[in-house]
């Protein structure tokens, strides 16, 4: 994905929480050492995102914005800035295979990008006529991604990386843990999710558990990992339907506790 920047677009990409996420940072850095160990590229910066609609897992997302340098003897000079960043849904995280896979499909994307200038990619970023995320651009999976596409898959088996749009993997089947918790002043159900809890998630489980009455769950319904992950003061996503807010209401009431 590209963005060019408009004002208001840098202002909204600045206030994106940039999120220091070392484990994807760590995958990103392996995948360039393995893939394309000659480019000597640097790992783009992951930002964490968790919309409410899975329509992707990962975005790698340059923003270019050209900027007037100077004028001489007639003549317009531009500067350009691009930054790079990998966005990557909470979602995503659920199973490291999964990630893996669509990480690498989105570096092949980084790879492409550092092939151009930066006014190049600032011509073909204005050129497009949507800047909308589904991938389907002419020059978004050509020739040159497909090179690179199967090059990859010679290292890590057939149909590692694929063309299919990351929105595509199914992360059904993965369980994980669902804490579900009574949000009285909102008069509705909350929850919060983690696969493998880091300590500090487990201790705020375990206090939740005792002091808000939240009850801890395993599953595998993909919905709920929408939704935010356990931190001290870090609230919990909140049921915004009658029927999230049910179905919560029955786990919470029906369904067998898990211990952490
Ligand atoms: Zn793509």
């Amino acid at each position: 994905m590209i963005k060019i920047n408009s004002k208001a677009a840098q202002i909204i990409n600045d206030l994106w929480e940039a999120v220091d996420a070392p484990a994807i940072s760590n995958i990103l850095k392996d995948q360039l050492n393995k893939y394309w160990p000659d480019a000597h590229l640097p790992v783009p910066e992951v930002r964490i995102a968790s919309h409410t609609k899975l329509g992707h897992l990962a975005h790698m997302v340059a923003s270019v914005s050209k900027d007037l340098a100077n004028v001489h003897r007639g003549q317009t000079f531009f500067k350009y800035n691009i930054k790079y960043y990998m966005e990557v849904e909470r979602a995503a995280m659920a199973d490291e295979e999964t990630l893996k896979r669509v990480l690498a499909h989105e570096m092949i994307h980084y790879f492409l990008y550092n092939q151009l200038t930066p006014e190049e990619l600032y011509n073909w970023g204005t050129s497009q006529k949507s800047m909308s995320p589904t991938m389907k651009w002419q020059n978004g999976h050509g020739p040159d991604f497909q090179k690179e596409m199967q090059r990859i898959n010679t290292i890590e088996g057939r149909e590692y990386v694929t063309l299919k749009a990351t929105g595509e993997f199914k992360l059904e089947g993965k369980e994980y843990f669902l804490l579900i918790q009574p949000l009285p002043r909102l008069n509705t159900m909350g929850w919060t999710w983690a696969v493998r809890p880091s300590e500090q998630q487990k201790m705020e489980i375990v206090k939740r558990i005792e002091k808000d009455q939240a009850k801890l769950f395993r599953s595998k319904d993909p919905k709920w990992l929408k939704g935010i992950q356990p931190k001290p003061w870090g609230g919990a996503s909140y049921a915004k339907n009658i029927d999230a807010a049910q179905e919560l209401k029955r786990i919470y009431n029906s369904e067998q506790e898990v211990q952490i």
